[in-house]
């Protein structure tokens, strides 16, 4: 009856199969989507160092997450492999270096 069908349901869709098969497809998103966010920053930190190009800032990978990838054209999108538009900015000269323009918008926005 229901129960059966709804039982015979639930194995198929728990086979071994099923499951590698929904978990390439997750790899494949990541790596397509969200990843692709964190990718250019990782490569950036390889090229340019865990240190911050403006004051000179060194940082180790316990405290990496304070560097951040500064875009110098500000495209967010532009991410040559050779890291060419990247900087890496500490967290407080990233600020700094966005608080002339951009940020100066969000901020007055709030005042
Ligand atoms: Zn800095
Ligand atoms: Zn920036």
């Amino acid at each position: 009856m229901r129960d059966r069908h709804y039982g015979g349901y639930k194995k198929s869709r728990s086979g071994k199969k099923g499951s590698d098969q929904s978990f390439d497809d997750l790899l494949k998103e990541m790596r397509k989507g969200s990843s692709s966010d964190s990718d250019y920053r990782e490569r950036s930190l390889k090229i340019h160092g865990l240190i911050c190009a403006k004051c000179g800032r060194e940082f180790t990978y316990k405290n990496r997450h304070l560097l951040t990838v500064h875009h110098k054209d500000g495209n967010h999108r532009n991410n040559p492999p050779d890291g060419s538009n990247w900087e890496n900015l500490c967290v407080y000269c990233h600020d700094d270096e966005h608080s002339r323009d951009l940020l100066s918008d969000y901020l007055s926005d709030g005042e």
